[in-house]
């Protein structure tokens, strides 16, 4: 990126015609829509493929993967090749099964046509994943677990690849929450990342299966769905030593916190304790919404549902709920609060209200809502197309080497957040809490920085990055999300 500002790299190119396929067909993957550590990968048919792999909307990169004699992707769990063929097929699987809730396609952010897919860099280990709208891509990594010694591979956990591919759906149709800053905004990206991977285990038979032979179906108890990132999880813990998570995973949908307000959180909380990073806060409204789909779930099973089905029609009701909810969701910078009462009038407007009382009901126990709002809930979200910028300049005590800086957040007019100026105390709150954790990126005048440049020792991307213009010090949100 030149100096002078990211958006450099955030504009649009121009697409490159798309290639047409020559020969574009049906084949067969390797596909886990969990991990290594809960199940060996099972398969999945894919259409429209071409050597590559590629398809419409996505292209695989760092490695081409040659398909078997007979034409197809499925590989032995052990065989390097099954983490490419998982990551491909699971990136895929989760885009079509989003648009055929959406009832559309979505575009990507980046607007080029196919999204790559990086299955396992091989430059640089760590134990993480990212979508990154200044590439164009998603990207998985590997390390060693330091207890079992085994090879951890995220692109071989669907899991992980839905979460990344969630994030660039979500970029697609709401690119302005990759330019908020407040934890709810990015608490509700992880969550809805989070909720993508759970919601494709309900798709999976052999998921299912299982889930039923842990909890019969009971949903209120723990079980392989609502256990997000098993592997990954697992080695994250033995590599800090201690159990930082609170079991073999990396966040557990099953909680049972209550709102707080990220101001007066920690940046990291812990098993029972939210804390306002991303991740962190974003197990609230997965909980809440896993809370929603856990009562949906048993109502069909007491009507004589078989456990199985059940999980699998809830999953398709979850999905389309999402897709509903994202229609009616704010387009700058929000609150918990209003994204939940955009849910329930997404319900309300696109779901004849079936579950509107129950999403009242969990969100108002979970005190993400507040009781004096149902009344008026269907009127207090109405129509927006567009958010615009306020623009804060870091004034005051606190912020050390970034004092003077010029900082802009979105915000939706539908979705007020007070007067500006209390949009901008907001936002020297927030930007305060991510510089002394550490997650604002420090840049000099004239300094080149590239997309490698954006991650941290832990190898985690930057929220915020300084750049310059004319001498006047800007922060602008780092659009590459893990
Ligand atoms: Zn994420």
């Amino acid at each position: 990126m030149q100096l002078s500002s990211i958006r450099s790299f955030n504009a649009a190119s121009p697409a490159p015609p798309a290639s047409k396929p020559e020969v574009a067909q049906e084949a067969e993957f390797s596909y886990n829509s969990q991990d290594r550590l809960v199940m060996d990968p099972g398969t999945t048919v894919l259409k429209g493929v071409e050597a590559g792999p590629r398809t419409e909307r996505f292209a695989m990169k760092g490695t081409s993967l040659q398909p078997n004699a007979d034409g197809d992707y499925v590989f032995e769990a052990k065989d390097p090749r099954s983490t490419s063929a998982v990551a491909f097929s699971a990136a895929q699987k989760t885009l079509e099964t989003f648009e055929s809730a959406f009832g559309g396609k979505v575009d990507w952010a980046f607007r080029r046509p196919q999204m790559g897919v990086y299955p396992d860099h091989q430059d640089r280990p760590m134990l993480n994943a990212y979508y990154s709208r200044n590439d164009g891509s998603v990207n998985f990594f590997h390390d060693t677990d330091r207890v079992t010694g085994t090879l951890i591979q995220s692109g071989s956990s669907g899991e992980v690849v839905s979460h990344e591919v969630g994030h660039a759906i979500l970029d697609g149709l709401r690119p302005g929450y990759l330019a908020a800053w407040n934890s709810d905004t990015g608490g509700f990206h992880e969550s809805f990342a989070d909720s993508m991977a759970i919601l494709m285990g309900t798709q999976d038979e052999a998921v299912v299966a299982k889930v039923v032979d842990q909890n019969g179906g009971d949903l209120s108890k723990p079980s392989i769905l609502s256990g997000v990132a098993e592997e990954l999880g697992r080695g994250i813990n033995n590599a800090s030593g201690t159990n930082r998570t609170g079991g073999d995973y990396l966040r557990q949908a099953v909680n049972n916190f209550k709102w707080a307000d990220p101001r007066t959180l920690p940046e990291r909380g812990g098993p029972d304790r939210l804390g306002h990073e991303a991740h962190d806060f974003s197990r609230l409204w997965t909980g809440a919404f896993y809370e929603v789909l856990t009562q949906i779930n048993q109502e069909k099973m007491d009507s004589g549902v078989p456990p199985q089905e059940a999980i699998k029609q809830t999953g398709q009701e979850g999905i389309k709920m999402l897709a509903n909810l994202v229609r009616e969701a704010p387009k700058g910078q929000f609150t918990y609060r209003q994204m939940a009462e955009a849910f329930v009038k997404s319900d309300e407007k696109h779901n004849a209200g079936q579950q509107a009382g129950r999403i009242r009901e969990v969100f108002t126990n979970r005190e993400i809502l507040s009781p004096n709002l149902y009344a008026n809930a269907e009127d207090a979200v109405p129509a927006s197309e567009n958010f615009r910028m306020v623009q804060t300049t870091l004034r005051g005590s606190g912020f050390g080497q970034f004092e003077g800086a010029v900082v802009k957040t979105p915000v939706d007019e539908a979705f007020p957040l007070g007067k500006d100026v209390e949009t901008e105390k907001r936002t020297r709150d927030d930007i305060k809490r991510l510089i002394d954790a550490g997650r604002i990126l420090m840049t000099n005048p004239g300094q080149r920085v590239e997309t490698k440049d954006l991650f941290d020792a832990q190898g985690r991307p930057y929220v915020g990055v300084v750049t310059w213009e004319n001498g006047q010090m800007n922060i602008e949100r780092v659009p590459i999300i893990s």
